[in-house]
């Protein structure tokens, strides 16, 4: 059985709005309607437990409910709360899920605010937990990239071979990925920057798949405008 957790507990700031990013309406739905969609369309997917404070609870709810999509209302599981940081977001789920599901294989931890994931990217994920405790999303560098300390001055030029930028929704084997978690309580956590760095220092063995390029995470006013363009033509 696999479990989805969809992250909605950010508070976004950069997108210039009064409302959290994830919130924001797109093509006459919130933004992490068009998220979770996928999650209730892939057969690979069995639950779905979402992160996001309590104000915002009843609206998600009333609109996953209230639609048409028979398959989310039977997947959604509940409400996890929103942590410090997006990891401890993350291991608040998982400690959730672990609470409420038994025979959980695998989590797929993905962001409210990237809508325009796809079932074959959830699917290329869960796939690669068949033969690797984690799978990761990558896309790899087109342009030349620099080192600065400073921001001002170039010390390095770096090898655009050997850098690929991370994507979500990333996958773990879930026993594992827990307790890769509960390793870096209480403060270790605090600092974790990416889903899959508990994993990573776990000694988990995680894979790099093809990510995909339109599976951008909205967050400035020009993410913002690019999506309506997607959606709204
Ligand atoms: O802020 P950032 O764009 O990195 O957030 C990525 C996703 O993680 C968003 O969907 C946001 O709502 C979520 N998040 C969270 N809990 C936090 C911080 C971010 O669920 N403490």
């Amino acid at each position: 059985m696999n479990i989805a957790i969809i992250l909605a507990g950010g508070t976004g700031s950069r997108v210039a709005s009064d409302i959290p990013k994830q919130f924001i309406e797109l093509s006459g739905q919130m933004m992490i309607m068009h998220s979770l969609k996928p999650f209730a369309d892939s057969k690979m997917v069995d639950g779905i437990q979402i992160v996001a404070d309590s104000a915002w609870r009843e609206k998600i709810e009333s609109e996953i409910c209230g639609g048409d999509n028979a398959e989310l209302t039977r997947k959604f599981m509940g409400f996890s709360d929103p942590g410090e940081n997006r990891q401890m977001s993350i291991y608040n789920a998982l400690k959730d899920i672990d609470s409420s599901s038994e025979g959980v294989g695998g989590v797929i931890i993905h962001d409210a605010a990237r809508p325009f994931v796809t079932v074959e990217d959830i699917d290329e994920c869960l796939k690669t937990l068949d033969a690797h405790d984690g799978a990761m999303p990558v896309l790899p560098m087109k342009d030349t990239v620099y080192f600065s300390r400073s921001g001002k001055k170039v010390d390095e030029l770096l090898n655009r071979n050997c850098i690929y930028a991370g994507q979500a929704p990333e996958a773990f084997r879930f026993t594992e990925y827990l307790r890769a978690n509960e390793e870096l309580l209480p403060d270790k956590i605090l600092l974790i920057k990416g889903s899959t760095e508990p994993a990573i220092m776990a000694g988990l063995d995680v894979a790099m798949i093809p990510g995909n390029q339109l599976n951008f995470k909205v967050t400035t006013r020009e993410d913002l405008d690019r999506a309506r363009e997607i959606l709204e033509g």
